[in-house]
């Protein structure tokens, strides 16, 4: 069994990263993260920050005075940020804080002046609005008002209701302004709110090497030790300890599958490790390490592993599910 064979997708970088990296030398202010799991989505239209008719200033601080919609750039009098995503994706929380507003009576596809949005109030004043959402009855929304909510939490499902031409998120964060006395929209792109400019998904991942990548032969009724490493592609440090967010390596075929293999330092029957160190950054290299025990009778065996991050779902374990371990257990006497 070749171990090429077995690595995950290769680490995908955002277009936008690309556009972003020439803008300027801002640091992040690492503190808010990209709304949705799925690294290949991308921009389409960012915030309008000039708000007179037919004059458009976009995150990169370019000036356009056309009035026509620029692609992954702006359009005119725009209010937040727009990422095209299929209906029903995944719509994550952009920081912690707590439910203030939600509708979720309009169909996911229902076209209108309003639609179905969460709203949620942050602790450094800001808000956050996720717009253009599926119906309640559709899965759309997640959470309730008064709820509290962690940065990377799932809040609810894309859809496309509302003033919605095309399946998309509206993100918009907002700024109390004490002239106006409301909340204004401001854009997160031009103010580097995201976990890392120019923007990264919270936690994704993709393999780099293991003790063997070959075929494990365990001898019956004996244990082996194996580590394997993927590295941080996503925006947030992976931890080893406290709940929300912690990082494992679990089984995954399917969730919670109780595993033949489970050794005496597995945590839980289908979770063969916690991450090793204490912490790993973005662009870091974090390894498992675990026992293979050789219980099922002799014969071959291909055991799926998967990262995952506990109390939420930050990982898209469609893309890392290929993880997996050639095992071939021997007789005790071969
Ligand atoms: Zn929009």
């Amino acid at each position: 069994m070749n171990a090429r064979l077995r690595r995950v997708a290769a680490s995908v970088l955002l277009q936008l990263a690309a556009v972003g990296l020439s803008t300027g030398s801002v640091l992040a202010t690492d503190d808010y993260t990209l709304p949705f799991y799925n690294p290949n989505v991308v921009l389409s239209y960012g915030v309008d920050r000039d708000r007179a008719l037919n004059r458009q200033l976009d995150w990169t601080g370019q000036v356009w005075n056309d009035g026509v919609p620029h692609w992954g750039r702006v359009y005119d009098q725009h209010t937040g940020l727009d990422y095209p995503m299929a209906l029903r994706s995944d719509i994550a929380a952009a920081k912690s804080g707590t439910v203030v507003d939600v509708q979720g009576g309009f169909g996911t596809s229902q076209f209108g002046a309003f639609g179905n949005f969460v709203r949620l109030q942050h602790g450094d004043g800001r808000q956050t609005l996720y717009y253009h959402l599926a119906s309640a009855a559709d899965g759309g929304i997640s959470v309730g008002i008064g709820a509290g909510v962690v940065a990377g939490q799932q809040v609810g499902k894309s859809g496309c209701s509302g003033n919605c031409f095309g399946a998309h998120l509206h993100f918009e964060l907002l700024v109390w302004s004490t002239a106006q006395l409301k909340f204004v929209p401001s854009d997160p792109l031009a103010e580097r709110r995201w976990t890392t400019w120019p923007g990264r998904v919270p936690f994704d991942a993709a393999y780099v090497r293991e003790s063997n990548g070959g075929t494990e032969v365990i001898r019956l009724g004996t244990t082996i030790t194996h580590w394997v490493e993927f590295r941080n592609t996503g925006g947030r440090t992976w931890g080893n300890s406290g709940v929300p967010g912690r990082i494992g390596l679990a089984t995954w075929n399917p969730a919670a599958h109780t595993s033949l293999f489970r050794a005496s330092d597995w945590p839980y029957t289908w979770m063969a490790t916690l991450l090793d160190a204490p912490s790993v950054p973005p662009d870091g290299v974090g390894r498992f390490t675990f026992g293979l025990r050789g219980s099922p009778s002799p014969g071959s065996y291909t055991e799926y592993f998967n990262l995952l991050a506990q109390g939420l779902r930050w990982f898209d374990h469609r893309r890392l599910s290929g993880y997996y371990i050639p095992i071939v257990v021997s007789n005790v006497t071969q």
